[in-house]
């Protein structure tokens, strides 16, 4: 299935260990089914001191299925599965199923 979730979407997390919040897409890897999400799915490395830095500890995201998120309207900030239209130029477009906003 293709994904419906675009970058600088904002989603919510369905499973998983940040389960229910919401968050931006920073990236989403097509390839893979997975994406980049702000803040979710955080894994902490140790980094060890060079002469640029200070060591410590450094928090990244780790790309996370398309199948744990759900797109949330940008309208009525429900999470939903939003429907495919196409416009009249031949463009599809998602929309919203609750408030039919055009999910860009
Ligand atoms: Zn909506």
């Amino acid at each position: 299935m293709k994904s419906k979730i675009k970058k600088k979407d904002t989603v919510l997390v369905i499973s998983g260990r940040d389960k229910g919040k919401k968050a931006e897409i920073l990236k989403v890897y097509p390839e893979t089914g997975r994406a980049l999400v702000s803040k979710i799915n955080v894994c902490t490395k140790h980094v060890k001191p060079t002469q640029a830095e200070p060591g410590g500890r450094r928090d990244k995201e780790m790309p996370i299925n398309l199948a744990k998120l759900m797109l949330v309207c940008p309208k009525c900030e429900v999470a939903i599965r939003p429907k495919i239209d196409r416009l009249a130029t031949g463009e599809k477009v998602r929309v919203c199923r609750k408030c039919s906003e055009v999910i860009l």
